[in-house]
């Protein structure tokens, strides 16, 4: 059967000891959406990530997948469904070249011990034409700028047949010139049909990129609509849970 989402998280509880990082949290993506994830340090952002990228197994809850339920999320089920994660540290491979960090997994996919140049190159800037950005493939990834870091990592999730990349924080280490050109890819990606979910809690940044918002508080969803029913002061008190104090 299809369905509307690319991917349903419904009523998720998960535990760690005793914190509730998630309690009934329902969540629901669709193709091509910029949705937005918002919420103070320890509302569970990082934790709903690693339930919908397979990571985490939930307590409570249940998650579909183009409207199928899946029994036991997986990493690998989450990334043969198009679940591509980017987190904050990129997890690249510093020492490789911009092409050899690109191609790996296709390489690796494919049970090769030896990527030839010719090949890598091709692959790696098929990838960043998709994104349309261009760099150099011989540069050692270890030597660029954090922005470009996050390129060659969006370029890699591209090249793993990503549907929905999950970016956290993606905006923490960037110029304001930076985050233009991101959010350039992001809405070039979306025009693709990848749909994106940016974890953040930059209220500006939310406002400029995103179609629709879900807010957490201390591991509950709070509040969720379309960006354009939001300001910035209505996210901060969804995301605080506090009025304004009078004296
Ligand atoms: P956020 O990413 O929004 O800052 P997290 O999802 O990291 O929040 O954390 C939510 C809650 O769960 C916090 O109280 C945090 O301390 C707790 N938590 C997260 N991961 C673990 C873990 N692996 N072990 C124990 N507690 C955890
Ligand atoms: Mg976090």
């Amino acid at each position: 059967m299809s369905s509307d989402y690319l991917i349903e998280l419904r009523n998720i509880g998960k535990r760690f000891g005793g914190v509730q990082a998630l309690d009934d949290v329902s969540l629901a993506i669709r193709p091509g959406e910029i949705h937005c994830l918002a919420g103070e340090n320890g509302s569970g952002k990082s934790t709903i990530i690693k339930v919908i990228s397979g990571v985490y197994t939930p307590e409570q809850g249940e998650i579909l997948i183009d409207g199928k339920p899946v029994s036991k999320l997986d990493p690998i089920k989450a990334v043969q469904s198009g679940i591509q994660v980017i987190y904050q540290d990129f997890s690249l491979f510093g020492n490789l070249t911009v092409a050899e960090n690109l191609a790996m997994n296709t390489f690796v996919l494919e049970g090769r011990k030896v990527m030839k140049w010719a090949e890598c190159r091709k692959i790696a800037q098929a990838a960043l034409d998709q994104i349309g950005v261009s760099m150099d493939l011989n540069a050692e990834v270890g030597t660029l700028p954090t922005a470009n870091k996050q390129i060659v990592a969006i370029a890699r999730a591209v090249i793993a047949n990503a549907r929905l990349i999950i970016m956290d924080e993606p905006t923490t280490a960037l110029t304001r010139h930076e985050v233009d050109a991101l959010f350039k890819i992001v809405r070039d990606l979306q025009a693709q049909g990848i749909a994106i979910l940016f974890v953040s809690h930059k209220m500006r940044e939310m406002l400029e990129i995103s179609e629709s918002l879900t807010v957490f508080r201390n591991g509950r969803k709070v509040a969720e609509g379309d960006m354009k029913d939001y300001d910035e002061v209505a996210i901060t008190l969804a995301m605080t849970g506090s009025a304004i104090e009078t004296p």
